[in-house]
């Protein structure tokens, strides 16, 4: 790269650090004509394509942006916005694709997104996936119920097994 003093073409590497999360690294560079030094940072890029073919850098303000609006007048806050995107970009990252286009991005916002609010879920996922009638979203509530209920199933049981596993006679009861 372009020496930031003097515009000279080329630099050396005198020095390489990864960050301690791993995520980026450090070099530092000496100009070989004016022979000074400076440092750049090393990320893996992550570009989303647009449906115009336009490509721009993954912004998690963007994701925030978008899922607010389906978040309108829920007990969702900025914090809880924030720990959403920040999910989104590790699950995007982890897919290990560096070019991303909105649906893969529409796709990973709908996990996080059922997690931290139902209605707002329902809210993206009806925009996202075109629902275009009233079907559309018995279907998404259908799914939604069915898991519930098959946690609440599950809970159940592993309640039921730690009962048995108890031995009766050592049980004290509650109001002695
Ligand atoms: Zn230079």
């Amino acid at each position: 790269m372009h020496c930031p003093f003097c515009r000279h073409a080329d630099s050396r590497v005198v020095d390489s650090r990864t960050s301690d999360d791993g995520a980026s690294i450090r070099r530092r560079r000496q100009c070989p004509a004016c022979n000074r030094r400076f440092t750049t940072i090393e990320t893996a890029s992550l570009s989303v394509v647009k449906r115009s073919g336009v490509t721009e850098p993954f912004s998690r303000e963007k994701i925030v942006t978008g899922v607010r609006k389906a978040c309108q007048g829920r007990p969702v806050n900025e914090d809880d916005l924030a720990v959403l995107a920040q999910k989104v970009e590790e699950s995007l990252r982890a897919g290990g694709s560096a070019e991303l286009d909105a649906y893969e991005i529409g796709l990973a916002i709908l996990g996080p997104l059922r997690e931290l609010d139902e209605v707002a879920y329902l809210r993206f996922a009806s925009v996202y996936q075109a629902f275009d009638s009233l079907e559309d979203f018995e279907t998404a509530i259908n799914s939604l119920r069915a898991e519930r209920e098959e946690r609440a199933a599950s809970f159940g049981e592993a309640d039921a097994r730690t009962a048995d596993d108890e031995p009766s006679g050592d049980v004290v009861p509650d109001q002695v």
